[in-house]
């Protein structure tokens, strides 16, 4: 334990998207572990706040098993340890080999950031242009890209509500009590609740922990909140309750939405989705009438059937009620780096008006979202014998055998590949088919930070000091990607000196050194990010190296967001307002304010021509006719139950936590079902049984749990994971859901699996 004396360190919890900002107190041994934890009051976003989850921090921190050296893949299966040097001279070679002989593009760069370390994948771009790679992929490609796609092409951005201070909250397929969303989430929501002047409304088929806040809960069947939001756009129109006014200000393509949307039998579908009329009819009224809105949809829609037609209807929801680049309600917040790449959204069209040109993947010509290959069609990608498939995947601080869909096809889809590198700090699902794992320090051995700063009107980010220097044998992701690029296509010593000087100069001169010798050398510009590590990292006060590529990012964002950035302190010339941003980001331990924003700040982002928001989308409007069919994907006398695959509880989170031990209570590891289902099956409390689907059976311990809305079961999120005992032997503790998933169970249009909607039965096992 620690000295109660002992100094407390600034840093941020690492188990969700909210990254608050925490005090750590280290202790044990070396003083490596974190023994006490507590909120940040200092942090500008999130004001002390933390849920239960970031005291258990150091299941991440001081976990057994992590890797401290290179391994390398015997021919008999098995790994050995190899030096560094080794290890990336094999690596570097075995890349060049596949760029040379089959194409750059045939490796796959996948991963590079989890929910607190997005800096480490910022190095990777020189490598993958010095090995010409051009696919690459991530989680989001599961979750987000319909989303994406549709944000992209309606209000022309990433878009966020303001939790605190709308007066309307719509939370779809969303339990921010265990998920978050938005800063200090349970705070907030309690806030909402007590407000009798604010709504707080909830459409999710379980009573989760926000749906029990909330003034209104809307329990959708599974698989059926299309139905359900498109009748509460229906009522909306056919009641008046839309903002023509501000529609006709900003607004382009709202005839043939409105038009589409007139003639919705609002009480046909309300019935379908399982909702009284009655409660849409107040919804619709609450939303016409409120001062400000906000929306938030996560995979609860994101990851079950209709998933970017979902999204279509969630930016309707906001945009035909006015609610948009509005204080309280729905706007584009400033980003120091986007999460999400801009889609070039194509000029020639179909006779239906759909996109024709986009990028598509080499083999199944599937859409790459946002520069992403769709997770699900990897497999197709790569288990064929197309002269254009995939040959190698680099995998860095990502865990897709865990988290992708049907884990069984994906060891299938990385054994037929020529090679697999993984970069991690310990040995995941997915290091355990690799060819090379490489080990990584963790998130607090090194600077890291996160680029999820979504908040408007004030916009924050921290970037994170080390607290702990890195455990010997492993490397920082920066230094790994540098030394990769180096054994691949260095440069002269002579190219980069006289940078270094410059950075011991100081700032303003460094900027116009880089300026100057990226217009000499176009080399300079390519690399950028490994130039900033090897020339102005080193001029960095202690530890902070990593911190380098950051220069880069405060230079964009002070070219781009001159005046949010002079509102939030930071002035003078772009180089100026840039390199004071980048030296207080890396003084302000507890972060910093980067962004002041105004509602028409929003505007101004819009990336779309002609600056109005769009509402009609061929693809997703004739999706919304379609409803007409009723054809919704149902349950089966073989599936009669809908299992939703991954729930956020109290002890889930990201897979970064291996430790099962972290998981105070069995709610983490148990199947949750609704009692009516539990006795008709004849299972109790406690029991067990066996859980099948298309793709595989699992026996599990029941949960009873009334919560559940029946005919649905929930597996947590996050288990079934391996993780040694104390002597040494791998332990497999829990479920890992996508053992049960099926890649082929995916949206037609961006597909993401449903990993909400997997068709399931649930067998007694005899005398337990
Ligand atoms: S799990 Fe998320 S909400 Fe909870 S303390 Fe960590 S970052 Fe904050």
């Amino acid at each position: 334990m620690a000295d109660k004396d002992a100094e407390w360190k600034k840093t941020a919890c690492v188990l969700c998207g909210s990254n608050c900002g925490v005090l750590v107190q280290l202790g044990g041994k070396d003083g490596r572990e974190i023994v006490r934890v507590r909120g940040d009051k200092e942090h500008p976003g999130t004001r002390g706040y933390t849920c239960n989850k970031a005291l258990q921090l150091n299941y991440y921190q001081s976990a057994r098993g992590r890797l401290t050296a290179p391994l390398r893949r015997r021919d008999d299966g098995t790994f050995e340890e190899i030096d560094w040097h080794t290890a990336i001279a094999e690596i570097a070679g075995k890349l060049v080999a596949i760029r040379d002989e089959l194409g750059g593009d045939k490796i796959v760069y996948y991963g590079g950031g989890g929910q607190g370390n997005h800096l480490g994948g910022g190095y990777s771009p020189p490598l993958r242009r010095a090995i010409g790679s051009r696919y690459r992929g991530n989680a989001l490609a599961q979750e987000k890209t319909g989303l994406s796609w549709v944000f992209d092409r309606m209000v022309g951005g990433f878009y966020h509500g303001d939790f605190e201070h709308c007066e309307t909250a719509l939370l779809v397929g969303k339990n921010p009590w265990q998920s978050n969303g938005f800063p200090r989430a349970r705070v907030v929501l309690r806030q909402m609740a007590k407000d009798p002047n604010r709504k707080l409304i909830v459409i999710d088929p379980r009573v989760t922990e926000t749906a029990e806040l909330a003034d209104i809960h809307l329990r959708v069947k599974p698989g059926r909140d299309a139905w359900l939001l498109a009748g509460i756009l229906g009522q909306l129109v056919q009641q008046e309750l839309i903002d023509h006014d501000w529609l006709a200000e900003h607004a382009q393509g709202q005839e043939a939405v409105i038009e589409a949307l007139a003639e919705i039998p609002v009480a046909q579908y309300a019935a379908y989705a399982g909702i009284e009329m009655a409660q849409v009819e107040e919804v619709a009224e609450i939303l016409g009438r409120t001062n400000s809105l906000s929306v938030l949809e996560d995979l609860g829609i994101e990851m079950a059937p209709n998933s970017t037609l979902n999204s279509y209807h969630c930016i309707l929801l906001f945009l035909l009620t006015g609610n948009f680049a509005k204080a309280g309600a729905v706007n584009l917040p400033a980003q120091l780096v986007t999460i999400f790449s801009p889609d070039k959204i194509s000029e020639t069209r179909d006779e239906r008006g759909y996109e024709t040109s986009y990028k598509t993947t080499p083999v199944t010509e599937s859409r790459i979202i946002s520069g992403l290959i769709p997770c699900n069609m990897l497999p197709d990608e790569i288990l064929n014998d197309h002269p254009d498939r995939f040959r190698a995947m680099l995998i860095e601080s990502a865990n897709p055998v865990h988290s992708l869909a049907d884990a069984k096809r994906m060891r299938e889809t990385l054994a037929a590949l020529d090679l697999v590198v993984v970069i991690d700090v310990a040995m995941t699902e997915t290091a355990q088919e690799a060819d090379y794992v490489l080990p990584a320090s963790s998130q607090y051995e090194k600077p890291e930070m996160t680029f999820f700063n979504f908040e408007f009107p004030e916009n924050c980010a921290q970037l994170r000091t080390p607290l702990m220097p890195p455990l010997p044998g492993t490397l920082s992701e920066p230094e790994i990607h540098a030394r990769l690029l180096e054994a691949i296509d260095p440069f002269d010593d002579a190219e980069l000196e006289p940078l270094r000087a410059a950075a011991e100069e100081g700032l303003d001169a460094f900027a116009l050194a880089f300026g100057a010798a990226a217009n000499a050398n176009p080399k300079i510009n390519n690399y950028g990010a490994y130039v900033l590590y090897r020339t102005l990292g080193p001029s960095l006060p202690d530890g902070m190296t990593e911190a380098a590529a950051l220069w880069g990012v405060a230079q964009m964002f002070a070219a781009t967001e001159a005046s949010s950035l002079a509102r939030a302190g930071f002035d003078g010339t772009s180089m100026q307002a840039g390199n004071s941003l980048f030296q207080a980001l890396i003084a302000a331990q507890s972060g910093l304010v980067f962004s002041m924003d105004e509602p028409e700040d929003s505007l101004r982002r819009n990336r779309l021509a002609g600056g109005k928001v769009n509402l009609q989308l061929p693809e997703m409007l004739d999706k919304v006719r379609e409803l007409a069919d009723y054809a919704g994907a149902e349950t089966t006398e073989e599936f009669p139950l809908v299992l939703a695959a991954g729930e956020r509880r109290s002890y889930t989170a990201n897979t970064v936590v291996r430790d099962p031990a972290w998981a105070k209570s069995n709610n983490a590891l148990t199947l949750s079902v609704n009692p009516s289902d539990a006795a008709n099956l004849g299972i109790n409390d406690g029991g067990t049984a066996w859980l099948t689907t298309a793709r595989d059976s699992v026996e599990v311990v029941v949960e009873v749990d009334k919560r559940m809305l029946p005919g649905t079961i929930s597996l947590p999120n996050g288990f079934g994971l391996s993780y040694p005992d104390a002597q040494g032997n791998q332990v497999v503790t829990g479920i890992s859901p996508n053992e049960l998933t099926a890649v082929e169970d995916r949206d037609d249009f961006a597909y993401t699996p449903w990993h909400k909607f997997v068709l399931a039965r649930l067998e007694a096992v005899a005398g337990r």
